[in-house]
Parts: C-alpha cells; structure tokens; sequence
C-alpha cells in the first residue's frame, strides 16, 4: 500500500515541478531576449574581446580570424532575432 501512495504523490509533484519548470524557462526566455534587445553582442570566444592574437614575445600581433577583429560577436539570441525579423519581412 505505502508505494502505490508514494507513487501518485510523486506524480501530483511531479506534474506541479513541470509547472514551476516551464514558468521559470518562460522567465528565463524573456529575460534573455530582453538582454539580446538591449545589448546585442558580447565578447568573440576565439579571441576572448580582444580582437587580435599576440605572438609569444607578446609585441607581434594578428588580427582574431574569428571576429576579424572586431572583438565583438552576435549573441545567439539576437541572431534569432534577426532571422525572425529577416524570415518576417520576405514574408510580406
Ligand atoms: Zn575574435
């Protein structure tokens, strides 16, 4: 008997967990398309927002191939975006 109460117990949880879940990763979307909106670019991962490469004696450098340096990269969240806005308009 106690399993059997056990188990639909821990399903009524479970289902309020899911709740709580999609909620807190609704939040969460909202959150960051709002951070994309306002600051759409963050530091380019290759170069870590500097832009360039030094060489080892650190008084040559060359431009970060990634960025072209630039030192900025488009956040995914933005680039989303924009592809909405892109996909949006030829569909008018
Ligand atoms: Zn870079």
């Amino acid at each position: 008997m106690a399993p059997v109460a056990a188990t639909s117990a821990s399903i009524g949880l479970t289902w309020q967990a899911w709740l709580i879940l999609i909620g807190v990763a609704l939040l969460w979307a909202g959150c960051y398309a709002l951070a994309c909106w306002i600051w759409p670019f963050t530091a380019c991962r290759k170069c870590g927002g500097a832009g360039r490469h030094k060489s080892p004696s650190g008084k040559a450098w060359r431009k970060c191939r990634r960025c072209k340096g630039s030192a900025t990269r488009i956040r995914t969240g933005r680039r989303i975006f924009d592809w909405l806005k892109v996909t949006s308009k030829e569909a008018q």
